[in-house]
């Protein structure tokens, strides 16, 4: 299931320019989720394109992750205005779409807090949470997720870049098969 390019189904049909549809490879069995597209993203129709998007492919190439062996989405699939963080209200409506994104995954990736909040439905605290694997229940269907900063949080601050870069060698690991190697719980 994936919105028409007409999508009514909340306020944000009425700023943005396109639908952004995810990215990357649809079987994958990692799906990266950011919070919801910007500028650059709603100009072309495709997530992480602009300077977070830069930052991302970048770490992606030198951990040899290519970007095309994963799925990447967003929350929200409309421009908020301003790029303000997409409302409850806004992520609920695009939900069903997302759960239906996400549900045969192996592991998720929230790039942001408003991602993980969206997924799992409360806050998280990057500093201490990034990186660590938990459960979240999709279509009732328990799936890893991990809790990562979002790349903009890393444009002057390398200490987020390094745990970023730490979520993309777990990322490899669930794309080699290895699973959950990391720490878990939230
Ligand atoms: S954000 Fe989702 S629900 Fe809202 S208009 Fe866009 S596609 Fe439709």
């Amino acid at each position: 299931m994936r919105p028409n390019k007409d999508c009514t189904g909340c306020t944000l049909c009425h700023s943005r320019q396109n639908v952004v549809y995810p990215d990357g490879d649809p079987d994958s069995p990692v799906a990266f989720v950011g919070e919801a597209p910007g500028r650059k993203e709603d100009e072309i129709g495709k997530p992480f394109q602009g300077a977070s998007g830069k930052v991302l492919d970048k770490l992606l190439e030198e951990e040899e992750v290519p970007r095309s062996s994963i799925f990447i989405t967003n929350t929200v699939k409309c421009r908020p205005p301003q790029n303000r963080d997409p409302t409850e209200d806004e992520m609920a409506a695009c939900l069903p779409c997302l759960e239906e994104e996400l549900k045969d995954r192996r592991l998720i990736v929230t790039l942001g807090r408003t991602a993980a909040r969206d997924l799992l439905h409360r806050q998280v605290h990057l500093a201490k949470d990034a990186n660590m694997i938990t459960k979240v229940t999709i279509r009732g269907k328990e799936i890893d997720l991990v809790v990562a900063y979002h790349p903009a949080a890393s444009f002057y601050n390398p200490k987020v870049k390094e745990s970023l870069r730490e979520t993309i060698r777990i990322t490899r690991a669930y794309l080699e098969g290895h699973g959950n190697v990391s720490s878990t719980g939230i």
